[in-house]
């Protein structure tokens, strides 16, 4: 009997700010699933966008990580030392012709509500961004292992997104295909947030020849208003002082059956793998149109 492909989940912060509990939801789900399954969980650290990062920020997250117990395996990637990578298969789409110049600015694109199909450029830019091509009709559908099947029309629903932006930073979206590939990621556990990002990233392991991952898009936690806990708003840190109750309201978020008598992280962790179950996970597709990442990347397109 051929041996079982090695499960290989990661957990891939961006070092916007110290992490709060939407973001260690995220690495303990997928920390969960990746030890449950006897793999690997690996740790990038996506600090590619300056611009929106805090000095110091990573190594916080990694002291905080440390502190809930989640052991990674093998060396932490940083994006920023990855730039050549991403420039390679920037190259490739280029010289197929998947990939492409755009001079627009934001301003250009407001009359398509920012979706972008020709270039209705007024100025000419020194440097310009470089989008993918979406083809006409372009239809993404995956199943997710908590959300379901998932649907998106490409084209008419994000339009050619930016793959290096007009400031030269790379788009998230490139250089996290571009990483999971190279780290031999095969499941992807994240927040919902990024769901629509998803058929993005498909589209480009399509265009690439990459494998797709397996994903788990695990329900977004709302602040007490309502709104997303995201990195970069006023999201209170996680208190790495009180670990077990930070994990008790985690692991009820995670739908999870109560665990009883824990009385330490390393208790906790072994427990909670025993009897980790992601189809308890709640879904919660929440009509995100534009994640945080994507809005960004086309401001600066
Ligand atoms: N760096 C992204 C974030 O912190 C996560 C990327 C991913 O998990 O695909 O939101």
């Amino acid at each position: 009997m051929p041996a079982p492909a090695l499960v290989r989940g990661r957990f891939a912060p961006s070092p916007t700010g110290p992490l709060h509990a939407g973001s260690l939801l995220a690495a303990l789900g997928s920390w969960l699933l990746a030890r449950q399954a006897g793999g690997q969980w690996l740790l990038r650290i996506e600090d590619i966008d300056p611009p929106r990062e805090q000095a110091g920020a990573a190594e916080d997250q990694l002291r905080t990580l440390a502190c809930f117990g989640l052991a990674h395996d093998g060396p932490i990637s940083y994006q920023s030392q990855r730039s050549a990578l991403y420039q390679e298969a920037l190259d490739r789409l280029l010289a197929t012709g998947a990939a492409f110049e755009c001079h627009c600015s934001r301003t250009d694109l407001l009359a398509s509500g920012g979706i972008h199909r020709h270039c209705v450029k007024i100025a000419h830019r020194a440097n310009p961004a470089i989008r993918l091509r979406v083809p006409d009709g372009c239809l993404i559908t995956f199943d997710d292992a908590i959300c379901g099947h998932i649907e998106q029309r490409v084209d008419t629903e994000v339009g050619d997104f930016v793959l290096r932006r007009a400031d030269g930073l790379w788009a998230y979206q490139l250089a996290v295909v571009v990483d999971d590939a190279a780290q031999g990621i095969t499941e992807i556990v994240r927040g919902a947030d990024l769901l629509d990002s998803t058929p993005r990233q498909i589209l480009l392991q399509q265009l690439l020849g990459l494998p797709t991952p397996r994903h788990a898009h695990l329900p977004l936690l709302l602040d007490a208003d309502g709104r997303k806990l995201s990195k970069s708003s006023s999201a209170l840190p996680v208190d790495a002082r009180t670990p077990l109750t930070t994990f008790a309201r985690l692991w009820a978020c995670l739908g999870q059956q109560p665990l009883y008598a824990i009385t330490s992280v390393e208790e906790f962790l072994q427990a909670a793998v025993r009897s980790f179950a992601l189809e308890r996970v709640p879904a919660s597709v929440l009509p995100v149109h534009a994640a945080a990442h994507n809005a960004d990347s086309a401001s600066r397109a």
